[in-house]
Formats: C-alpha cells, sequence, structure tokens
C-alpha cells in the first residue's frame, strides 16, 4: 500500500489511554494522529455512567467523557482519525502502521487498542447488555443495591468481583463450569466466609432471558444435564479478557497474560513502542489508571523522540 504520510508520533486506539496520550503528545507539539479503531471511545463508552473518574461528582457517561477527551486532545493538535489498524510493521524504521483508508509511518508509537471483555456467546447476552448484563463490577456494581444476581466465572477477577459486589447485592451466586474455583486460595476462602456468597458448581448459563431488563437465566447443570430456568435480578460475566494484540503478533514481547510487557517507563521490547491502557494491563483496567497509563506512554515518547 501506498505510504500516505510520516507523523513524528501515531497513537493507535482511542479509549481513554489513547486519548490521554494525544493530549500530552499534543501538547508536546508532536502534532499526533489518533487512529481510533472500531469501537470509538473503547470500553468505556459502553459504560452508563462512570462514577469514579475524579472530576465529576454526579457521575459521567462513557461517550460524554471519550467525546470531551477526544476534543480536549484536539485543542492542543491531536488529529483523529475514524479508522482501524489493519497491520503494523515493528522490523522496520520508521515504523508501519496500515489502515483501511492508506499507510502511514511514524518514529514513535504508542498502542492503546484495549482489551475486550470474553463473551459467552449465548442467545440474549448481547441483547440485555447495559440493561442487567454487565462485564465490569466496579462500574456497574452500585446500581445492584439490595438486589439478588449472579456471577458468571471461577478466575481472580471473578471472585474479586462477586466480593466487591457484596457490598451493594443482598446475594450473588456465582456460576462455574467446573466444580473447582480456578482463583487462589485467599479469594475462594473470602468467598466461601462471606454469607452473601453462595455457588452454582458445574454449571453453564445457556440463554439470559428478560423484558426489559434481565429477568432469568436458563442454565445446565453439566455433569446430569438437566437444566433449569432461575430468576435473576442481573447477571455479572467475568470470563476473561482478549487484549487486541492481533496485529501485533510476533513482534512485541506479550506478558503470560497476553497484554504487551511494558517496563515503568511504558516501553515496549520495541525501542520507540509505548503502550498503555488495558492491551498493557492485566489487573487494575479502569478508566482513570489507563488514561495514567496514557498519559506516562506520551511523556516517555516525548523524551524518546527528543532524543533522537
Ligand atoms: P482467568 O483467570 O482466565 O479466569 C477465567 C474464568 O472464567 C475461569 O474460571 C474459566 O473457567 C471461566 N471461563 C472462561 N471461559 C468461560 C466460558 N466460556 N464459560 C464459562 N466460564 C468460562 O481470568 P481472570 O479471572 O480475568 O484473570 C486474568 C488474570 O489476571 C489471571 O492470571 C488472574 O490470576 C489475574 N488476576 C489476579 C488478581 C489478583 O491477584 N488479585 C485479580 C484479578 C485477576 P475454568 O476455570 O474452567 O477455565
Amino acid at each position: 500500500m501506498e505510504i500516505v504520510e510520516h507523523r513524528q508520533i501515531m497513537i493507535l486506539g482511542g479509549g481513554p489511554a489513547g486519548f490521554t496520550a494525544a493530549l500530552y503528545a499534543g501538547r508536546a507539539d508532536l502534532k499526533p494522529l489518533l487512529v481510533t479503531g472500531m469501537t470509538l471511545y473503547g470500553q468505556a463508552s459502553q459504560t452508563h455512567c462512570i462514577e469514579n473518574y475524579p472530576g465529576f461528582p454526579e457521575g459521567v457517561g462513557g461517550s460524554d467523557l471519550g467525546q470531551r477527551m477526544n476534543e480536549q486532545s484536539k485543542r492542543f493538535g491531536a488529529e483523529i482519525v475514524y479508522d482501524t489498524v489493519q497491520c503494523v510493521n515493528l522490523q522496520q524504521r520508521p515504523f508501519e502502521v496500515c489502515l483501511s483508508s492508506g499507510s502511514y509511518t511514524a518514529d514513535s508509537l504508542i498502542i492503546s487498542m484495549g482489551a475486550d471483555a470474553r463473551k459467552l456467546g449465548v442467545p440474549g447476552e448481547r441483547e440485555f447488555t447495559g440493561r442487567g448484563v454487565s462485564y465490569c463490577a466496579t462500574c456497574d456494581g452500585a446500581f445492584n443495591k439490595e438486589k439478588e444476581i449472579h456471577m458468571v466465572g471461577g478466575g481472580d477477577s471473578a471472585i474479586e468481583e462477586a466480593l466487591f459486589l457484596t457490598r451493594f447485592a443482598r446475594s450473588i451466586t456465582i456460576i462455574h463450569r467446573r466444580d473447582q474455583l480456578r482463583a487462589g486460595a485467599i479469594l475462594e476462602s473470602r468467598a466461601r466466609n462471606n454469607p452473601k456468597i453462595h455457588f452454582l458448581w458445574d454449571t453453564v448459563v445457556r440463554e439470559i432471558i428478560g423484558g426489559d431488563t434481565v429477568s432469568h437465566l436458563l442454565i445446565e447443570n453439566l455433569k446430569t444435564g438437566q437444566q433449569e430456568t432461575i430468576a435473576t435480578d442481573g447477571v455479572f460475566i467475568s470470563i476473561g479478557h482478549n487484549p487486541n494484540t492481533a496485529v501485533l503478533e510476533g513482534q512485541v514481547k506479550l506478558t503470560e497474560f497476553g497484554t504487551i510487557d511494558v517496563d515503568k517507563h511504558m516501553e515496549t521490547s520495541v525501542k520507540g513502542v509505548f503502550a498503555a491502557g488495558e492491551i498493557a494491563d492485566p489487573y487494575f483496567r479502569q478508566v482513570v489508571t489507563s488514561a495514567g497509563m496514557g498519559a506516562a506512554a506520551a511523556i516517555s515518547a516525548t523524551k524518546y523522540l527528543f532524543s533522537l
């Protein structure tokens, strides 16, 4: 593909990490080009109300916050391209990035393409997302005061989130496909000792059912094959995340979690290539931490570019 333009810095991914990186790179007069990707404003855009981003005491809609970050970065010279990254070549310098609309070269990259929560892939899941189906307890937990809810998954995240949800919900039933948790012993013991937490072992969700919001789950016991419809006020799904690293395959070092391995300066295994947000973060996965990583990555990239 023909190279259309060269940039000092490109930012791949338009979630909170990417737009914060664009703001900082813009303020360093680097005229960054940010490629948004498919989901404008990332996973945050799917959150109805973000109540834990500082500076918004009444909360702020995920898309609204994204739009504000977009405008703020443009004010300092960032250029936004509404396109998806098709390929990245980190073996050559300058680096090459191809989009659907054309190819670019760049002296430095910040990769902030996020991660997608793994889906169950059952009927009703997509339809009720945001209406009783949630992938983020920290984001949506407070909407579940005195509710009877379910959590799907048996890993550290599912158990940690279930424990968090006990602050709000009347009861939380963890639905796990095996009869042993994947989560570590300490979390397991906390969950087992919490009177609000119950378990449904060897069980999977076959369908999510409701009207305006979720009201029932069709579940199946994998040992007996028996199916049953149970009532619920909402279901949290925490079965892992898939960092969006496909276009980078074999080009940067990944961690055991599949996220991009970064050092404390947010630099990847390739000099001049930085990563921020959930693509490089298996632990925190918050809008505020992603934004912080974006700022750090842009500061490091600025120092790198000035050293060339
Ligand atoms: P994870 O460890 O991969 O666990 C995913 C859980 O979801 C597993 O229990 C798995 O069942 C279940 N699962 C996967 N696909 C499923 C499906 N299609 N249907 C039903 N269940 C399904 O993911 P995670 O809990 O998000 O953790 C990610 C990494 O971060 C882990 O290495 C974890 O240790 C780490 N982490 C650590 C902490 C901490 O230390 N405090 C907190 C959060 C996360 P199986 O068990 O049967 O495979």
